[in-house]
């Protein structure tokens, strides 16, 4: 299947609606708009014409293992290479260790066309940046001095160890063991499972970032630490030293993303070094997870967008019964589907939801760069504070988004959506594992709920809902944009009698934190969406009244906005009915009733 990247919506959300070039003036980073277009137009092509070619194939030839060496799909060491050597490795990497330091709000563009390319491929180089973040900001100076700088330019991967076979979600049950050296190291053993790109041709060493327990550790979450256990040893100068006692045991056989390898790792008194302080380790992995769990976002939002362009190109050429409304191409046997409303119903629905989470991705961006980037201090925490709310609704929400888009995929292809050769079937294959890794999606709204909603009383959502209120006062006078602003604006108000409800249900019982979680999270989602499709709107009608030369560009973001408002949202009134349902429901049922 062929991947083009939506270069024009891009450049709408970076240009339009967030203004990328003042970002970067704010951020201290001279990038010009000419520049900025220039990297998209190089990452569209690099995604486009160097990795989405492998994606297919990557899926049928899936990874093996040979004498504990894992050989990735063909043609991913050359396009690993490629990725390489033109720098999108360094892309957002500290500047210090040879980075570029480039903004997110433009990286994520290059990331989101690289999981529509292939989600598989993009596995291997999508947890090192998060391992970059961790090591920068918890690891030790030494550590740093022999690792990053590899890490940084991509030579180097980095994974993520958390997963043993009885400690998924609940990482107190881990058992691996990392036992102190008199030299200062540890050696760790254990099993992990589950380790995303842990063995792989792409790269000459490997740097595991491993939760393990010391001896002493106190039971429970308490007593985790976090470890950078290389596969090959780094001299101090950064060189390649010696072979460490880890390996691979085996590799997963799995429902899609087949040509990532998924393995279980293991690690026999391997040597590694702490990263931050002892028992402090899930501190260091939240900061490797909140980055993850932004670029699993990523990966339901790429995904989307490649079943979106499939299901297009698809209704457009399929000829399928006459349009209800008369013939729509006489001269043809049939029409095209693109003219049955059911067909544009699944293709707005598809476009509109990832459109609409395009810009939030863009928005929560913004919030991370700022968070790192800042000058002032307030700033950078206000922005991290900001950027904490959204990654579980990204998380979360964009998953099930790009499931439900490559489903409609499949849908708009009728039959052959089910057979191999269109691609479809393996896009709803590779997407589904996003709402399962880096935490669950029930795991995401428990943490929007438990930490960020009831952390602070509502505060920080206030504070959000009250940014988008500002935005419905100040569009609602306009005409064209009223309907929309004032569906928002009601919406917003409902945002904020719902929270406090679930405020006040969860202080009532505990069980409703649980029982609300996943519904209230997809409530608020979908009028962020709502907020941001408003904000695309005044955009394209600003655009309009300037007598833009593209017109049909603009007018096409009114009518989605319009659909949005008028055949999306009306989702969220479901999801705030169902919640408002009630824990006793759900727990009533004795467990040994479930089945008879
Ligand atoms: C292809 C693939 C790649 C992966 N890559 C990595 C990786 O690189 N590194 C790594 O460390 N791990 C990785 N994982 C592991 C992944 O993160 C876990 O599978 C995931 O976090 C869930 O853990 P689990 O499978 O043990 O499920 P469990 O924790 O057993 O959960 C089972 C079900 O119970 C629910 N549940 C559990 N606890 C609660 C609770 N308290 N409240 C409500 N519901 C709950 C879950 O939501 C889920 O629906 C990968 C997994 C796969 C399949």
């Amino acid at each position: 299947m062929s991947y083009h990247a939506p270069l024009r919506d891009m450049r709408f959300v970076l240009h339009e609606l967030f203004d990328i070039s003042g970002h970067c003036q704010q951020l201290g980073n001279g990038l010009d708009r000419e520049l900025i277009d220039g990297v998209l137009e190089e990452a569209a092509r690099y995604a486009g014409e160097v990795v989405a070619p492998l994606n297919r194939h990557s899926d049928e030839q899936g990874c093996s293992l040979n004498a504990g060496a894992v050989i990735t799909p063909d043609g991913f060491p050359a396009a690993y290479q490629q990725f390489v050597d033109n720098g999108w490795a360094s892309m957002t990497g500290p500047v210090e260790f040879g980075g570029q330091g480039l903004p997110q709000l433009l990286a994520c563009n290059f990331h989101e066309m690289l999981m529509g390319a292939s989600l598989s491929f993009r596995v291997y180089s999508g947890l090192t940046e998060g391992a970059v973040l961790a090591l920068h900001k918890h690891g030790s100076a030494e550590l740093k001095q022999a690792y990053l700088a590899k890490m940084v330019s991509g030579q180097w991967t980095g994974t993520m160890c958390l997963t043993e076979p009885q400690a998924g979600t609940d990482l107190a049950l881990l058992r691996t063991r990392a036992e102190p050296q008199a030299d200062g190291s540890y050696q760790i053993s254990g099993s992990k499972i589950f380790i995303s790109g842990g063995e792989q041709d792409l790269t000459e060493n490997i740097i595991h970032l491993v939760l393990a327990r010391l001896p002493d550790a106190p039971a429970g979450v308490k007593g985790i630490s976090l470890l950078l256990v290389p596969k090959f040893i780094a001299n101090p100068d950064g060189s390649l030293g010696a072979r460490n006692a880890l390996s691979c045991g085996a590799i997963e056989h799995k429902m899609g993303i087949k040509g990532a390898s998924t393995c279980v790792m293991n690690f026999d008194g391997a040597t590694g070094w702490l990263i931050g302080e002892a028992n402090q380790g899930l501190a260091g992995m939240f900061t490797m997870m909140n980055d993850a769990r932004f670029q699993v976002g990523l990966q339901g939002l790429g995904i989307g967008e490649a079943a979106f362009q499939g299901a297009l190109r698809y209704a457009r050429e399929r000829l399928q019964s006459r349009a209800l409304s008369g013939a729509a191409e006489p001269q043809k046997a049939a029409d095209p589907i693109i003219n049955h409303p059911d067909v544009r119903r699944m293709l707005l629905t598809q476009k509109t939801l990832v459109e609409g989470s395009r810009m939030l991705a863009a928005y929560c961006a913004r919030q991370l760069d700022l968070e790192h980037g800042a000058a002032d201090a307030p700033v950078r925490k206000a922005a991290g504070t900001r950027a904490a709310l959204l990654i579980p609704i990204i998380k979360a929400f964009f998953t099930d988004m790009g499931q439900e888009v490559a489903s409609l995929g499949v849908q708009v292809y009728g039959g052959h959506g089910f057979i191999r050769e269109w691609g479809m079937e393996q896009l709803m294959r590779d997407s589904r594992i996003t709402q399962l890794y880096e935490g669950t999606n029930g795991i995401q709204a428990l943490d929007y709920i438990r930490r960020k909603l009831l952390g602070d009383g509502g505060s920080e959502l206030s504070a959000l809902q009250a940014e988008f209120s500002q935005l419905c006062d100040q569009q609602a006078q306009r005409p064209v944009l009223a309907e929309l602003a004032h569906a928002m604006r009601a919406r917003l108000s409902e945002w904020r009698e719902l929270s406090s409800e679930v405020i006040a249900m969860s202080q009532r019982d505990v069980q409703e934190i649980g029982a609300t979680s996943v519904d209230f999270l997809q409530y608020s989602a979908y009028v962020l969406l709502a907020g941001c499709w408003l904000q695309a709107a005044a955009r394209a009608q600003d655009a309009l009244e300037a007598g833009s030369g593209e017109a049909a560009f603009y007018q096409a973001k009114l009518h989605s906005a319009t659909f949005y408002l008028r055949r999306v949202l009306p989702r969220a009134s479901g999801h705030r009915e169902a919640l408002l349902g009630g824990a006793a429901c759900l727990m009533a049922l004795p467990e040994a009733h479930f089945a008879f």
